[in-house]
């Protein structure tokens, strides 16, 4: 038994590092061979066992071949970032330990080292240095989170214990989100009781920020969600004019910075999220650009005690302090995500943080300018890592998506903004070198140009 485990994780290691090894130059996105094998998977549920060495080559020799190179340097979707290797071998580790990390209790390893991560994180972050930090699996969970803890103390505050009453009778709790808000926000808000047509849209300007001037009135029942990062502009929402307004009224202000809130770790960035440290909870992830392995994300709460009451899961048997992560995030049992992030941020420093991001910020400055002076239209100004492109047409704009995701070069995804078509290239692999851009934006250009020579062949 103990040589066949040893065995077995020592083949799981050769592959891993097998995979590991072509990551640079395997297509982006499978092709149709790899996808029709995967097929094999279609078995009947053995009644007997079967070899387990055979499971994991099923596993390898089959799925390895069928996945998206998202841990790779030429993925430019969804905002999401390769996994550094330092987290990615911390992760390893920890599978080993198998070690549930609900509370000090059953795993003072693992208890120990997300206290250390989140008084680095509110350090690296700069922000109030006594909120609660809870490590969950994703920013769409840990919005969820920080907003049933928002919801909790705005009814508190109206006289209403939602956490003894409930919600039927409850005071009437108002939401503001941006026009562009996230959909997981909406999803997040749906869960917690606040319905699509409940929702006061604030309108915002070109660049997809909220206009302050156009913001719906606050008062102290009031929940305002704003962003650190648009999905497609990779733009802020004007923090200083609106958490100030917010203040004075009394309402709650919670910020979803998945990607964005990392432009705070870097000096020349940072200016873009000057007086977000005034909100009263936050939504970071660390599987996005900070490069952790999924599933990782961060729920910020400056009132540890609202975090708590909302997210209690006190027993008998398994009493915790109120900090314990249990009473923090929406999972009794859990990994501990806190260590991939610590491993991350020990093994970067507060210095390679800034310079991951600003290099990030570099490449998707370089990459607009490359296409705008190839004639490509950079709709967005490119404040951050994100950068938005429209062809001449709509046709063009998705026969250029297409050709690059077939051409397994590259890969990133169609979007809309204002209603129109666009791709959206995002810049945050750790991976991803300043060739790999150039890779990018020729494979753009020669994109473009085929769909223009068979589109006039068609005349
Ligand atoms: C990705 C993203 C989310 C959702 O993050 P998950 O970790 O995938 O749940 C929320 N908000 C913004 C702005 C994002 O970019």
């Amino acid at each position: 038994m103990e040589n066949s485990e040893s065995e077995l994780v020592q083949n799981a290691d050769r592959r891993a590092l097998a995979y590991l090894e072509g990551v640079n130059e395997r297509r982006v996105f499978p092709d149709k061979a790899a996808l029709d094998s995967l097929v094999a998977f279609d078995e009947p549920l053995p009644e007997a066992g079967k070899p387990a060495h055979e499971t994991l080559a099923l596993l390898d020799e089959v799925g390895s071949a069928a996945t998206v190179s998202t841990n790779g340097p030429r993925y430019f979707g969804f905002v999401v970032g390769a996994a550094l290797p330092v987290a990615a071998a911390a992760e390893r580790l920890m599978l080993a330990w198998d070690n549930g990390a609900a509370l000090p209790l059953t795993s003072p390893a693992c208890a120990a080292v997300e206290d250390i991560a989140a008084k680095w994180m509110l350090d690296i972050l700069d922000l109030p240095r006594q909120s609660a930090v809870g490590f969950g699996t994703s920013a769409t969970a840990c919005s969820l989170t920080c907003l049933a803890a928002a919801r909790h103390a705005m009814l508190l505050k109206a006289g209403w214990d939602s956490a003894e009453n409930g919600l039927f009778g409850a005071p009437e709790i108002r939401v503001v989100v941006s026009e562009k808000v996230h959909v997981t926000i909406l999803k997040a808000l749906r869960i917690l009781g606040f319905g699509a047509s409940r929702l006061l849209m604030a309108p915002v300007d070109e660049h997809g920020r909220i206009d302050p001037d156009r913001l719906p009135a606050l008062d102290d029942k009031t929940i305002v969600c704003l962003q650190a990062g648009e999905v497609n502009t990779g733009e802020f929402d004007p923090f200083s004019s609106i958490i100030a307004k917010a203040r004075n009224a009394g309402a709650w202000v919670h910020i979803d910075g998945a990607f964005g809130l990392w432009a705070r770790t870097s000096p020349t960035l940072r200016h873009h999220t000057d007086g977000v440290e005034q909100a009263d909870s936050w939504t970071v992830d660390g599987h996005k650009w900070l490069n952790t392995p999924y599933d990782c994300a961060m729920a910020i709460c400056k009132d540890p005690a609202m975090l708590a009451a909302a997210m209690n899961s006190d027993a008998v048997y398994a009493t915790g302090t109120s900090s314990a992560q249990k009473n923090l995030t929406l999972e009794f049992s859990r990994r501990a995500r806190g260590v991939p992030v610590w491993a991350a941020l020990r093994t970067l420093g507060r210095q390679g943080v800034a310079q991951m991001i600003d290099r990030h910020c570099a490449q998707a400055t370089y990459l607009a300018n490359a296409l705008r002076e190839a004639g490509f239209d950079v709709l967005n100004r490119v404040v951050l890592n994100q950068v938005m492109v429209k062809g001449l047409t709509d046709d063009e704009t998705r026969a250029i998506q297409a050709t690059a995701h077939d051409s397994g070069e590259a890969w990133f995804g169609m979007s809309a903004w204002n209603g129109t078509p666009v791709f959206r290239l995002s810049l945050s692999s750790w991976r991803t070198t300043d060739a790999d851009v150039t890779r990018l934006a020729n494979l753009l250009v020669s994109a473009r140009q085929s769909f223009r020579l068979s589109s006039q062949g068609q005349d």
